[in-house]
């Protein structure tokens, strides 16, 4: 364990996400000593946020989404403190939180986002939504309780018992559709049920899904959703949401017990309320290198950021690929800051994008190559074991790899030859 030096500069990081353990675990390896770090989170857990989708079906547990924090920082030389930062108080460089204030003298926010309801009346109040841990646990008791419901009724409210409308087709949207469409009908047969009473329709803005994403990505996308059964309402503003129904801008009224909302994220209500400039998704504004216009020891990555890419003027997407990568960038800036080097502008890269489509498939891009089908499967939980391996070197890959891709069908061949072994042995 590292020695914290009492005089180091106090680098403060609030958020325990992509973003803010990369630039902490940055800042803490080679310059260990050399500054005091401390991670503030609300949760004592980090949350892999891109598997929320198969945890909400229940094929893996919500649980192995979550890692405890205090594992992850031990040894590092990084200190963590659970607290929920309630306002930032950049003049006298404190953090105000639930826990007691906290002063800095580098600060990082990286407080993610939250979804965006877009003002659209109900939304919040009966769509439930894929954000968090308590999400996940809410939509999965609503699945849960719907197939009861089901299992005991007529055919009309079994139907509508069995109707899950998913408003937003961007990347989640699209791949909670596809793993609900996957598992459900299955869940749906458990109980007694038919498997064709289950209805997934995914609504979307946009006359395609994934708004953004190449053509053919799209038209791939959109052929494996409908062989899943997912029906696809295009070109559709939802206007608002009542209880068990779903208005459309055409007049049109869908009738769901379950509505779950993945229309879009906005930045953290601390972001907005903080007095930075904001953009879009009410995401603070920053400079080239990542800090705050007129504060310059504050910093803002991730979701919480409003990122151009410097070359093509566009917005870098919110996504869990770039904040790490802002992490490690804000690391080297706050590095070459505190020692007399010159911080670099941020340019925002992205090895590829991929987007699952259930378990056997998923599309996107590598670099310039586009990948689809099982290929593209593979290097999605490829990318995701790389992630584990980042944060915890091959234990936590291992460890928490098999635990999250039981379903995985290489994986569930590993564990079954193992099984095989251990009988035989
Ligand atoms: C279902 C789903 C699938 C996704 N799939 C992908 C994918 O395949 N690829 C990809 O690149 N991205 C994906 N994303 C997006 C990705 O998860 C986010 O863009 C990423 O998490 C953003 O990282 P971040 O560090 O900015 O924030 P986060 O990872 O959200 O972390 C923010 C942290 O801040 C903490 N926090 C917030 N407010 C406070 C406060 N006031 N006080 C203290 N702590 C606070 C939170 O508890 C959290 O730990 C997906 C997201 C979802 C929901």
């Amino acid at each position: 364990m590292a020695t914290l030096q009492t005089n180091a500069p106090r680098i403060v990081i609030v958020g325990a996400g992509y973003g803010g353990l990369a630039a902490a675990r940055r800042l803490a390896g080679p310059s260990r000593g050399r500054y005091n770090v401390t991670v503030v989170d609300q949760h004592d857990y980090h949350l892999l946020q891109f598997e929320l989708h198969e945890a909400a079906v229940g094929k893996i547990t919500a649980e192995a989404l979550a890692l405890p924090l205090r594992d992850l920082v031990r040894g590092t030389g990084v200190r963590f403190r659970q607290a929920r930062a309630t306002s930032f108080d950049f003049a006298d460089r404190v953090v105000q939180t639930n826990e007691g204030p906290i002063p800095y003298d580098i600060l990082v926010i990286a407080t993610g986002s939250r979804t965006a309801t877009n003002a659209i009346p109900g939304v919040r109040e009966y769509a439930l939504t894929l954000k968090s841990l308590d999400d996940v646990l809410r939509l999965r008791a609503a699945i849960a309780a719907a197939l009861a419901r089901a299992a005991h009724a007529n055919m009309d409210v079994a139907r509508r018992a069995l109707t899950f409308v998913i408003a937003g087709a961007g990347m989640t949207g699209v791949e909670l559709a596809a793993e609900m469409a996957e598992r459900l009908p299955e869940m749906a047969e458990a109980v007694g049920l038919s498997r064709h009473l289950v209805r997934i329709v995914l609504v979307e803005l946009s006359y395609h899904i994934l708004p953004g994403w190449d053509a053919e990505m799209v038209a791939y996308a959109s052929a494996v959703l409908q062989a899943l059964g997912v029906e696809l309402y295009l070109g559709a503003r939802v206007t608002a949401v009542e209880p068990g129904q779903v208005h459309l801008a055409s007049g049109e009224v869908l009738a769901a017990d379950t509505i779950v909302w993945t229309g879009g994220v906005q930045a953290c209500a601390e972001v907005a309320a903080s007095g930075l400039k904001t953009g879009e998704r009410q995401a603070a504004v920053v400079d080239a290198t990542l800090a705050a216009p007129d504060h310059p020891d504050v910093y803002v990555i991730g979701d919480a950021a409003f990122i151009r890419d410097p070359r093509s003027g566009r917005v870098a997407l919110p996504s869990a690929q770039l904040a790490v990568e802002q992490g490690k960038a804000v690391a080297a800036n706050i590095h070459a800051a505190l020692t007399g080097g010159q911080p670099q502008p941020y340019v925002p890269r992205a090895a590829g994008w991929l987007v699952s489509l259930g378990g056997h498939a998923a599309v996107g891009n590598v670099g310039p190559l586009r990948v689809w089908g099982p290929l593209a499967r593979l290097l999605k939980t490829g990318s995701e074991l790389r992630y584990l391996w980042m944060l915890g070197g091959p234990r936590l890959m291992l460890a928490r790899g098999l635990r999250l891709h039981t379903d995985y069908r290489p994986v569930r061949g590993l564990l079954a030859l193992g099984r095989r072994l251990a009988l035989s042995t």
